[in-house]
């Protein structure tokens, strides 16, 4: 599975980092960083609930 994220949506408010921060982090400029675009199984449960969390939708997870 992949992750992306609609910069467009992102207000870089942090749920999904509070969620998964081995994949996701809110750099101090305010910019939302993908650590991994691929995260492995050992995460994937965390990244699908920062997937569910964000308050703006900007998260997908899609199938490579
Ligand atoms: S939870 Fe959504 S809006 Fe907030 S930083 Fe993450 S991707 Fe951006």
């Amino acid at each position: 599975m992949k992750v992306t994220v609609d910069r467009s949506k992102c207000t870089a408010l942090g749920v999904c980092e509070a969620m998964a921060p081995n994949v996701f982090e809110v750099s101090e400029e305010g910019e939302l960083v993908l650590l991994t675009e691929t995260p492995g199984d050992d995460v994937i449960e965390e990244v699908r609930a920062a997937v569910e969390g964000c308050p703006t939708e900007a998260l997908r997870l899609v199938a490579e």
